[in-house]
């Protein structure tokens, strides 16, 4: 495995490896990585791509009040996992390598953007978009691997995957979860063990959603407000909104037909964190 930190390496890297007639995956990251991000990089060996992970805490998808300051970087440990579940490649940019001093342009996705996560957190899904363009742009991936708990982000990266003509393939990935239920975060690691307790309220008030769905409940709204009672009647969890959408387009349903998502944002103590159940292939 090699580690670099300079896109011209990256670029030189990834050249060499289609001269040889290899494929390539990218598993964009922040880091701090856990099982989830491990699944997307066993999913990039499983399609047979050579494997890059990139590895950057990107300041611009942080709000100001947001944690960029306290984000882990553990960074042998992240290293160390990529070698384990045999990375090829691993690209840790600096800010400046990202973002040198002229930097002026923004992608944005509009109306997927603005809902949920997005109210909450304005520009954050600006600053990814441009990061993901940038990651995409340098390494020039033929498949790019998301996961499913970011349900809002996949969503939007596909967007734009397709209004730019991106000629990469955009695979999501199921949410890897801890035994019991909670999905895996790397903003985890900030809840203490009382509001760990706690934050399993999320996954158990979206499990019970994913067996009415599959009992055969079309009604959204019912959905939505059985979610949040249940959230709301959890001790220490402050519901941020409960959204039953279209996976694709994000816009609220009436009623489920063939898919749905079903997502929660919710505070924890200090805690940010979400969850969703996706459901496609329905009736
Ligand atoms: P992050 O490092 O949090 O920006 O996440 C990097 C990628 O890993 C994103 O595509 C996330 O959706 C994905 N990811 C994070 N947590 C999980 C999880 N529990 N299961 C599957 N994928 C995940």
């Amino acid at each position: 495995m090699k580690a670099v930190e300079r896109i011209s390496e990256v670029r030189q890297e990834v050249r060499a490896a289609r001269a040889a007639g290899r494929r390539v995956g990218l598993v964009p990251t922040m880091g701090a990585l856990h099982e989830g991000h491990a699944s997307l990089l066993r999913a990039a060996r499983a399609d047979g791509r050579l494997a890059v992970v990139s590895l950057f805490v990107n300041p611009t998808q942080f709000g100001p009040n947001e944690d960029f300051g306290r984000y882990p970087r553990p960074v042998e440990r992240d290293l160390d996992l990529c070698r384990r579940e045999g990375a090829d490649l691993v690209f840790a940019p600096s800010a400046a390598e990202m973002y040198p001093p002229g930097f002026a342009t923004t992608i944005r996705v509009a109306r997927l953007s603005e809902k949920m996560c997005g109210a909450l957190r304005p520009g954050h899904f600006d600053g990814v978009c441009t990061v993901v363009a940038k990651l995409l742009a340098i390494v020039q991936p033929d498949a790019a691997y998301f996961g499913e708990k970011d349900a809002q982000q996949l969503a939007i990266v596909r967007r734009m995957a397709a209004d730019l003509d991106l000629v990469v393939e955009i695979r999501g990935c199921p949410t890897v979860r801890e035994p019991d239920g909670l999905a895996m975060s790397s903003r985890n690691v900030y809840l203490s063990p009382a509001e760990r307790q706690r934050a399993l309220a999320l996954s158990a008030a979206l499990a019970v959603a994913r067996e009415d769905v599959l009992a055969g409940e079309r009604d959204a709204g019912k959905l939505a407000t059985q979610v949040r009672r249940r959230l709301e009647a959890a001790e220490g969890v402050d519901v941020q909104y409960v959204a039953v959408v279209d996976p694709d387009t994000l816009d609220d349903l009436a009623r489920v037909e063939d898919k749905v998502l079903v997502a929660v944002a919710a505070k924890v103590g200090a805690t940010r964190l979400i969850d969703n159940v996706l459901l496609r292939g329905l009736n």
